[in-house]
């Protein structure tokens, strides 16, 4: 995707913090060394992020003197925590895992065929009837402009007898090359795309298990969009081929089912994740806006932010325009967070332990308590 701007940054996240952490200098003098206090700030600031730090917890952490003792804490605290999401975190993060081994999965490479083939066997294992819409698009680096990509957005769905149908997306595409590395010897380098590009498949993957006992008046087809950002040179190179294409042949055909609305996951395992409401998506999809951050609040899931702060041009302007599906774009564009001047985004740096499986489990379970509450 390509960001066009970003709104004022907002304090709030510094004074949840300074009231979860209290003053410095008060308290505390018993830790080992400096480390421990500051890993403390830092467990208890996620915590307090994932809306999941009680007083018990709180008191708990403080009477620890170690850095062992903490993480080891935080650990038993995360899987306990694991076990009790309604959306399987723990899947999401071997999903996660399994596409990026794969590595570079950018449209019509020897990845991309094979994280196709995997998905496949995956997507049809778990009960949904599994398709291609296949095309080509003229390849961003032929000379004469004549060579073409193979290019497919893969097509799963549950329940095709639903004529009303909701669509959940993501792209499965991974961008050619970390060209925003910060050392430009990189930027030729290998691109894995674990946030970009992963991440929302892997949150696919957690919630089509729960797809085949979906009882709703609604049918589901989760989209997998090729050619997002088959682009070597942003200011040549068109974006979104994939969703451009699938907007088109779903305005042209005018197929008897009908997509009430949608959701587009991108960027949603950042281990920080915060999710602001993304400017485009209020102005383009306000009720799916409003609905999907009104289920978040209701069930605690605090990294979506109830404000807005990026306007992000992503897989959803084609499916509003075109198909004039409502679309938003679940996205947490500051990664690793708006705090910090660093961006992992498409830099070598975009890897799997940069990202959290509570993260992923969060987002799944905000969509499936949408999905459940449609009417
Ligand atoms: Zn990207």
């Amino acid at each position: 995707m390509k960001k066009i701007k970003q709104v004022l940054r907002l304090p709030l996240v510094l004074l949840i913090f300074s009231m979860a952490v209290g003053c410095p200098g008060t308290g505390q003098t018993t830790d080992a060394d400096e480390g421990v206090a500051k890993l403390r700030r830092e467990i208890i600031l996620r915590f307090t992020r994932q809306g999941r730090l009680t007083p018990e917890v709180r008191a708990k952490l403080v009477t620890f003197t170690t850095s062992d003792q903490l993480r080891s804490y935080a650990q038993q605290q995360d899987n306990a925590y694991l076990d009790r999401l309604p959306v399987d975190g723990r899947l999401c993060m071997k999903m996660l895992k399994a596409v990026v081994d794969i590595g570079p999965r950018f449209s019509g490479s020897e990845g991309m065929a094979k994280q196709q083939d995997m998905l496949e066997r995956y997507f049809a294992k778990t009960g949904a009837e599994v398709s291609y819409q296949r095309f080509k698009a003229r390849n961003p680096l032929s000379k004469q402009g004549v060579e073409t990509v193979d290019m497919a957005n893969m097509i799963v769905r549950w329940h095709p007898k639903r004529t009303r149908r909701i669509l959940l997306c993501a792209h499965y595409d991974t961008r050619p090359f970390p060209d925003n590395d910060p050392d430009p010897n990189k930027r030729r380098g290998i691109f894995v795309g674990a946030n970009d590009g992963g991440s929302g498949v892997a949150v696919l993957c957690a919630l089509a298990e729960k797809m085949v006992d979906f009882d709703s008046d609604y049918g589901v087809d989760m989209v997998l969009f090729d050619g997002e950002e088959l682009v070597y040179n942003s200011r040549r190179d068109p974006f979104f081929l994939g969703s451009t294409h699938f907007a088109r042949e779903y305005a042209a055909t005018r197929p008897t089912y009908r997509y009430a609305a949608g959701i587009l996951l991108d960027m949603v395992a950042d281990a920080d994740l915060q999710i602001f409401q993304e400017i485009n998506s209020r102005r383009m999809a306000p009720e799916v806006v409003q609905q999907v951050w009104a289920t978040a609040k209701r069930i605690g899931v605090s990294e979506l932010r109830p404000n807005a702060r990026h306007e992000v041009r992503d897989d959803h302007l084609p499916l509003n325009e075109i198909a004039k599906i409502p679309t938003i774009d679940l996205i947490d564009f500051d990664y690793p967070s708006p705090q910090k001047r660093e961006s992992y985004w498409h830099t070598t740096a975009d890897t799997v332990d940069k990202c959290s499986a509570i993260s992923m489990a969060h987002v799944g379970w905000v969509v499936w308590e949408w999905l459940k509450g449609l009417q």
